[in-house]
């Protein structure tokens, strides 16, 4: 039954007219448990609240498949202007961005138009961004923006999906750039030819990554909700004296807070994914996706009265 929930939410979560009436509505059906709001202003006050409970943050300006020029550049300037904010309001907040967002399926040459601009932008204000992964077809494309950038710029890191059979010779290959890399299991739907189809080896190439990862001595990002991820981060730093200043837990905004907080009190560094904007319908079905807790969730806020 999970498994059939998930096909069917990751399903609608790419359906283009969905997403357009969603735009159109604001946040609906329990979204708001999972954005912080459709504006700068809202996500702001999110941030400071999450700081003040010792919690980190990266902000995305929601929004992904772009396929209009002005829209990618408008969610540039959308995403430059989240960074002087974080800047000027002094909150802990890295930002993060979709290649898809930034026109990855216009043109090479305005997805590295609108980048360079938010990383000088992030340069001057001192503000590290990750690109985050999408599915498998811009996965090539992506990792190249990221390998040109970071040849670059030093305040750029990316993200590895554990789903994909190919992503251990990718760590090995960006090993180079002693990348800041976030690791996770990965969120789209792909195909039994790409991708691990039984969870038991996702889960298990999420810990191979980590363990070359961090033995590598590069910094990690250990992207779970998931306890056994999180227990064996644990074990495996402490087993060999791996410093609290090279990795972190990061997790999604309105998911696992009591884990959040618990890891916080332990001395851990915890970064929030948290996610803003209109453009909330194919964030949330991925999330719905995930966890059939969250539909129930969403469906007693439905007929709640
Ligand atoms: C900060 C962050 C950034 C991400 N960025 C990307 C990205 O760029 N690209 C991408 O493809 N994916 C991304 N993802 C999503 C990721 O790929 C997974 O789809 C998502 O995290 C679900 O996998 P999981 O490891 O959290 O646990 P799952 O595999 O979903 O769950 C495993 C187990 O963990 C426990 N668990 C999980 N959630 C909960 C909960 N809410 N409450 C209680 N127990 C729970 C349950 O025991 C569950 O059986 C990101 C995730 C995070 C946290």
């Amino acid at each position: 039954m999970e498994k059939v929930l998930r096909q069917f939410f990751l399903f609608l979560s790419d359906n283009k007219s969905f997403t357009k009436l969603a735009k159109r509505y604001g946040l609906k059906f329990g979204a708001s448990r999972f954005v912080a709001g459709d504006s700068i202003g809202h996500a702001a006050e999110t941030i400071r609240k999450l700081n003040a409970k010792g919690l980190s943050v990266t902000l995305d300006h929601l929004g992904e498949y772009v396929t209009d020029e002005q829209e990618a550049k408008d969610r540039m300037i959308e995403t430059v202007k989240s960074i002087k904010v974080i800047d000027k309001l002094d909150l802990d907040s890295q930002v993060s961005v979709k290649m898809t967002s930034m026109g990855l399926d216009i043109s090479e040459e305005l997805v590295m138009f609108n980048m360079r601009k938010i990383l000088e932008a992030a340069k001057e204000h001192n503000v590290f961004v990750t690109i985050d992964m999408e599915d498998y077809e811009r996965c090539q494309k992506t990792l190249d923006i990221f390998e040109e950038l970071r040849k670059e710029y030093d305040n750029v890191g990316t993200v590895l999906q554990s789903y994909l059979y190919r992503t251990i010779s990718d760590l090995e290959h960006l090993n180079k750039y002693s990348p800041n890399l976030r690791l996770v299991k990965g969120a789209y739907k792909e195909s039994e030819e790409v991708a691990y189809p039984d969870k038991a080896d996702v889960d298990a190439n999420l810990r191979q990554m980590i363990k070359i990862h961090l033995q590598n001595g590069n910094y990690t990002a250990v992207a779970s909700h998931d306890d056994r991820m999180v227990e064996f981060t644990k074990e495996f730093v402490k087993e060999n004296d791996i410093p609290k200043s090279q990795f972190e837990f990061q997790m999604l905004y309105g998911m696992r807070t009591e884990l959040q907080n618990k890891l916080v009190s332990e001395g851990y560094k915890v970064r929030v994914y948290v996610p803003y904007g209109r453009d909330w319908y194919g964030y949330f079905m991925r999330r719905l996706a995930e966890r059939p807790a969250n539909v129930a969730f969403v469906l007693k806020g439905v007929f709640k009265k």
